[in-house]
């Protein structure tokens, strides 16, 4: 069979053959990967999808995998749970979240984006992979590296949260950790995929590693019953996700597998970093990158690389951009465990807590259907809220002092 994708530049639309490269040489732009969709339907159906089990490589064909590809772990197949108390508060019936913060095995979003990039690195014949990660990639790097091979090593914020470096330590690969936040990472990152033959997997394999954000949207699509959601709002970093989802419901339309239909998309971004929401606020032409300061880490990222696209998709499909404080942050991540028994990172608090501002500022109605993605869990950043959950008093193992403690304190929260 012949291969039915390649890479195609996003601005010029110039073509390339499949090779380790992100950015078009005629015009600096990044490069993404197109697909022949005329013999895609000729190779794959929705029906013959639906049958296979679910995780994201049932979506296998409209993804850049190499002929013969064998997936080697379950990546993706996360629930999407319809909201029974958040949304209730703002009257919101038809809630629900995708639950990323479970995804397999590194618990967030960024397994997905891993799997496709690797088997790009497997095809393109790399033994050592990196990335340069605000945290949950290195996670997700680290481990998929592991379990297939490959020498790894990574590059992080010397800054990250402690969970987050440990959880890529664990896996053997090695840490590099760098004086300087993700911007500086990112343009070292650049500088080593240029003279070393690694697969950068969000570097020079970043148009394979996007790809893989693509399964999100149509897991979301197929468990509304192969219908599009009226809005989403999405956590944005690098602003990759975002446009992802949005190519996934495009597809699934072409391919004639869902009714057409326009989704407005909603950006989330914390206000420590929040260049793409600002730009969507303030209207600006582009952009203005920023600074980082947030206890948001995971979207963290003052030049997001795909921000220009990010802000065109959120104003041309009628959708909005918001930003909470980090103490917002904070409430937010209780609110959604406490009324939905999810434990989300602070980029989950992120986005909760935009949809709910939103919803109150009217720019997403009640009764639409509304899906609010959570991308992280909240296991790994425990720092951030470890301040509000001081330890109980401890009591002696006696019946006594369960019923003291009963009157005078437990009266009104436990039914006796
Ligand atoms: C990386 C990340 C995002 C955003 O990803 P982009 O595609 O870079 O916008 C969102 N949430 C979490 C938890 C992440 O780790
Ligand atoms: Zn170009």
């Amino acid at each position: 069979m012949k291969e039915v994708f390649f890479l195609r530049c996003r601005e010029c639309g110039r073509k390339y053959p499949n090779q380790p490269q992100s950015y078009c040489e005629e015009c600096f732009s990044p490069l993404e990967v197109s697909y022949d969709y005329e013999a895609l339907r000729q190779s794959v159906s929705r029906e013959g999808v639906s049958r296979r089990t679910f995780n994201m490589w049932r979506y296998a064909e409209l993804l850049p995998l190499p002929q013969g590809f064998t997936p080697s772990q379950p990546i993706g197949g996360t629930p999407l749970v319809k909201s029974r108390h958040w949304g209730r508060r703002f009257g919101a019936k038809n809630l629900y979240f995708k639950n990323d913060a479970v995804n397999y095995p590194t618990l967030s979003f960024k397994d997905r984006v891993v799997a496709t990039a690797l088997a790009a690195a497997q095809r393109f014949g790399f033994k050592t992979i990196g990335c340069s990660s605000t945290g949950n990639l290195a996670n997700a790097v680290a481990a998929q590296g592991a379990q297939q091979g490959f020498a790894t090593c990574v590059f992080i914020p010397a800054d990250l949260e402690p969970a987050k470096v440990l959880n890529t330590a664990v896996y053997g690969g090695r840490i590099i950790r760098i004086n300087g936040n993700y911007d500086h990472v990112n343009r070292l990152c650049t500088q080593i995929a240029d003279k070393f033959r690694w697969g950068l997997v969000n570097v020079n394999l970043r148009p394979y590693y996007a790809e893989g954000s693509k399964t999100q949207g149509y897991e979301i699509a197929e468990q509304l019953g192969w219908e599009l959601p009226d809005n989403v709002v999405v956590p944005m970093a690098g602003g990759s996700l975002i446009g992802k989802i949005a190519k996934a419901f495009c597809e699934l339309a072409h391919l004639g597998w869902v009714e057409p239909k326009r989704v407005k998309f909603f950006g989330a971004q914390a206000t420590g970093c929040s260049p793409i929401a600002d730009g969507v606020k303030r209207e600006l032409p582009r952009f203005v990158p920023q600074k980082p300061n947030t206890i948001a880490r995971s979207l963290a990222i003052g030049n997001p690389a795909d921000g220009p696209f990010a802000l065109r998709l959120i104003r041309e499909s009628g959708g909005w951009a918001e930003d909470i404080s980090d103490p917002e942050i904070i409430d937010s991540i209780k609110q959604l465990a406490e009324s939905e028994g999810i434990f989300a990172e602070t980029a989950g608090g992120v986005t909760a807590g935009v949809a709910a501002k939103l919803i109150q500022q009217g720019r997403i109605s009640p009764d639409e259907t509304t899906v609010v993605c959570i991308t992280g869990n909240g296991l790994k950043t425990t720092d951030a809220i470890a301040a509000d959950f001081p330890a109980s008093e401890a009591i002696e193992p006696r019946l006594e002092a369960f019923e003291a403690l009963l009157q005078e304190q437990l009266k009104d929260t436990v039914s006796v």
